[in-house]
């Protein structure tokens, strides 16, 4: 798939966080506009930053060059007022995507975050490149509070291949997570969104995972459902036979089935489904 690459100079890297955000973190930052994972789920493709945009999802990225700077600059600012900060990165791209391999944005800004630190960050990726930067992540897991959150959506390749074909294999993803759980990091799982999985799905992140959060594509597209509907998805399920992975409770009995595996406090479902219980 050919991609459209950018690099400019972003006015501001931090966005105060709104939305599913709002619990738990302060900030949102993204390294990068666009995504070339391209996932046919993704809930950013019916966001403005997409939909102003000629070219489709997925074929585009931004790299903002000046990242690491703004970090430095923005950081200064919210510590003189003493504010907290609890850092997302990134809620509307991936931070490991094949580009950063280059670019090293995402890199840069962990580099200027062992300068000043946050409270707290979580990179959220389905890239195992993110091994890569073991060295900062654990220099910085000194400083703040560090969660590293590897998106698995099913332990099925070839479900993944339905619905995320360009993004990186699950196999590959569980064992970066393990890397970076034997490297004293801590991890996530994350089921977001939930996909059709074995009955071993649970046992095989045992090791890798410290914990699990469980997002389906109704709870999790920050509007109960409606951009999830909107980009087809009960239809996608329903081609492949897989209607009784859309229901509006599916989280709860992946909550309930992990929790055989997992302590429940170590079992984390999203803000949208702990409004809806
Ligand atoms: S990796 Fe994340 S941001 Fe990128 S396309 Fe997939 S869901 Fe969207």
């Amino acid at each position: 798939m050919m991609i459209e690459i950018k690099e400019i100079f972003a006015k501001k890297i931090l966005t105060e966080a709104s939305g599913y955000l709002d619990v738990g973190y302060t900030h949102s930052l993204n390294a990068y506009s666009g995504c070339a994972f391209a996932c046919s789920y993704c809930y950013v493709r019916e966001m403005p930053i997409q939909k102003f945009r000629d070219v489709p999802w997925g074929q585009w990225v931004d790299i903002k060059l000046n990242a690491a700077d703004n970090y430095r600059n923005e950081m200064q600012k919210l510590r003189k007022k003493k504010k907290p900060v609890r850092l997302f990165m990134s809620s509307a791209t991936d931070p490991y995507q094949p580009l950063e391999q280059k670019a090293g944005i995402t890199r840069a800004i962990l580099e200027a975050m062992l300068e000043q630190p946050p409270d707290m960050v979580q990179i959220q990726t389905r890239s195992p490149w993110v091994t890569r930067d073991i060295d900062i992540l654990q220099q910085l897991q000194n400083k703040c509070e560090v969660l590293i959150s590897m998106t698995i959506e099913t332990d099925r390749d070839e479900v993944r291949r339905l619905f995320a074909p360009y993004a990186p294999g699950i196999k590959q993803r569980i064992e970066a997570l393990k890397k970076l759980h034997e490297a004293g990091i801590t991890t996530q799982a994350s089921i977001s969104p939930v996909l059709p999985f074995t009955p071993d799905f649970p046992q095989s992140l045992i090791g890798a995972a410290d914990y699990i959060w469980i997002d389906t594509l109704i709870i999790g597209d920050g509007s109960m459902g409606r951009r999830s509907a909107r980009l087809g998805m009960p239809g996608r399920f329903a081609e492949h036979g897989f209607e009784k992975w859309y229901e509006p409770n599916l989280h709860l009995k992946v909550e309930k089935y992990f929790e055989k595996w997992y302590p429940s406090d170590r079992v984390r479902v999203s803000r949208d489904e702990a409004l809806s219980k």
